[in-house]
C-alpha cells in the first residue's frame, strides 16, 4: 500500500497516555481534565437524551445551540455573527480544522504553519495535496516573528494557520500580532485558520485576541472552537467553526461528507447549559490560573526554568539545567522511571530548535499537581 501520510504514526498523545497507564505514572501528557464537568451540564445531557434529542441534527448544528453561540460571541468578543450562515457545529475542532483546510487548499498550494504547531495541521494540509511551510515561532517566548513569516510567503501561499492561546507553549497573540496578521493576509490575499480552542484559558489579565474582532481578518478567516476545553468534556468531541458565509458554505460542503453532523444530545445539552449559565466560560480563566500558580509555586525548589504559561492548560518546563537528553527520550524515561508523563514539544516542529522543553498539563486536581511537583522537585 502506498501510504498517503508517510511521516505519520500514532499521535504522541495516544502513545504517552498509554505509556503513563502502563507504568502507572501521573499522566500530565495528553491534555484533558481529571475532574468532572459542571453537574448542570451533565444533567442537561441526561435530560436531552431522555427527552428524545437522539436523531440527526441539521447538518450545520442545532439552531438553539448556534443561537447561544452567537450570543456568547457578542458577550465575550463584542462581535455579531449570523448563527445560520456563519456558525457550523462540528464533532470536535479537529474535524472543523480538517474540513476548512480540505475545502480551501488545492494540490500544490502552500500553507504557512508556525512551529511548534498542533499535530493535526500538517496531515490535514497534506491530505488536501497542499504543502506545509514551517516557520518557527521566535526564541523569546514563542511569539510570532512577522519578518520570517513574511519571508515565507510566495505566490502559491493560500492560507496561514495560527493558534492563540498556543498549544504547546502557552504563548498568546497581542493586538499588535493581530494587526500584523491582518496586514499580511490582506496584502497577499491569504485565508486564515485561527485555532482558538483555548480562548477562555488566558491569564494575568491578558485578553484573548480573536480573528473575529479584526474586520479584515474576519472576512477571510475560519475561527475554530472546542467545547471539550470550555466545558471540560474532551470526550464529547464537539466544537464549532465561525467563518463568513461564503467560506462557511465551502467548509460545510466537506463537513457534510466527513461527519455530516455533530452529536445531537450533546448539542442540546450545551445549548441548555449556556442558556442557564451564560457566564460560565468566563469563570475558567481564574480557575485555571489558580491551578497554574499552584503547579508553578510547587516547583519553586526544582531545577527547572519556568516562565508561567500565558494561556492554555499547559506549562512548559525547561530542563536544560538538568540534562541534555532529547525531549522525546526524556519524556519516556521519566514516565518509566520517575512516574510523571509529559509531552515532548520537538514533535510539533519540522526542525526543532529547542529540544529542552517538556509540556505538562495542569488541568488536574490540586492533589495530583502537588504530587507531580513533589516528584519533579527531586529530579
Ligand atoms: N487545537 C488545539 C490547539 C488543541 O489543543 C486541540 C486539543 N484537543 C484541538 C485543536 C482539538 O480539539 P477537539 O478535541 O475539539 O477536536
Ligand atoms: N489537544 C490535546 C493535547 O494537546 C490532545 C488531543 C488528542 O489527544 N488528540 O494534549
Amino acid at each position: 500500500l502506498q501510504t498517503k501520510l508517510p511521516k505519520v504514526g500514532t499521535t504522541i498523545f495516544t502513545r504517552m497516555s498509554a505509556m503513563a497507564a502502563e507504568h502507572n505514572a501521573i499522566n500530565l501528557s495528553q491534555g484533558f481534565p481529571d475532574f468532572e464537568a459542571p453537574l448542570g451540564l451533565r444533567e442537561a445531557l441526561a435530560r436531552a437524551t431522555m427527552e428524545g434529542h437522539n436523531q440527526y441534527a441539521p447538518m450545520a448544528g442545532l439552531p438553539a445551540l448556534r443561537e447561544q453561540l452567537a450570543h456568547q460571541l457578542q458577550l465575550t468578543r463584542g462581535v455579531s455573527v449570523n448563527p445560520d450562515t456563519e456558525i457550523t457545529v462540528v464533532p470536535g475542532a479537529t474535524e472543523g480544522i480538517y474540513c476548512a483546510v480540505m475545502a480551501c487548499v488545492k494540490p500544490g498550494d502552500e500553507v504557512i504553519v508556525l512551529d511548534p504547531c498542533y499535530d493535526s495541521y500538517e496531515p490535514s494540509i497534506e491530505l488536501a495535496g497542499g504543502v506545509a511551510i514551517h516557520v518557527p515561532l521566535g526564541n523569546d517566548g514563542f511569539s510570532p516573528d512577522w519578518q520570517k513569516i513574511r519571508d515565507a510567503v510566495t505566490p502559491r501561499t493560500r492560507m496561514i494557520m495560527v493558534n492563540t492561546p498556543h498549544n504547546p507553549t502557552g504563548s498568546t497573540f497581542t493586538p499588535a500580532d493581530m494587526d500584523e496578521l491582518q496586514a499580511l493576509a490582506e496584502e497577499h490575499d491569504l485565508l486564515v485558520s485561527s485555532d482558538e480552542v483555548y480562548e477562555h484559558l488566558i491569564y494575568d489579565g491578558r485578553q484573548h485576541c480573536s480573528v473575529l474582532q479584526w474586520e479584515g481578518l474576519r472576512q477571510r478567516s475560519f475561527a475554530h472552537y472546542s467545547f471539550g476545553k470550555t466545558f471540560s468534556v474532551t470526550g464529547w468531541k464537539t466544537g464549532y467553526c465561525v467563518a463568513p458565509p461564503a467560506l462557511t458554505a465551502e467548509m460545510r460542503k466537506v463537513h457534510q461528507f466527513v461527519a455530516f453532523v455533530a452529536v445531537t444530545p450533546v448539542q442540546q445539552a450545551i445549548a441548555d447549559f449556556l442558556a442557564a449559565e451564560p457566564g460560565y466560560p468566563q469563570t475558567l480563566a481564574s480557575f485555571y490560573q489558580a491551578k497554574r500558580d499552584l503547579f508553578y509555586n510547587a516547583l519553586a525548589d526544582s531545577r527547572f526554568k519556568i516562565t508561567p504559561s500565558g494561556g492554555t492548560y499547559f506549562q512548559l518546563l525547561d530542563y536544560s539545567a538538568i540534562t541534555d537528553t532529547p525531549d522525546y527520550e526524556l519524556c519516556e524515561q521519566w514516565t518509566r522511571d520517575v512516574g510523571v508523563a509529559s509531552i515532548p514539544i520537538s514533535i510539533f516542529s519540522e526542525q526543532p530548535q529547542a529540544q529542552h522543553y517538556l509540556r505538562f498539563c495542569f488541568a488536574k486536581s490540586d492533589e495530583v499537581l502537588l504530587q507531580a511537583a513533589e516528584i519533579l522537585c527531586k529530579i
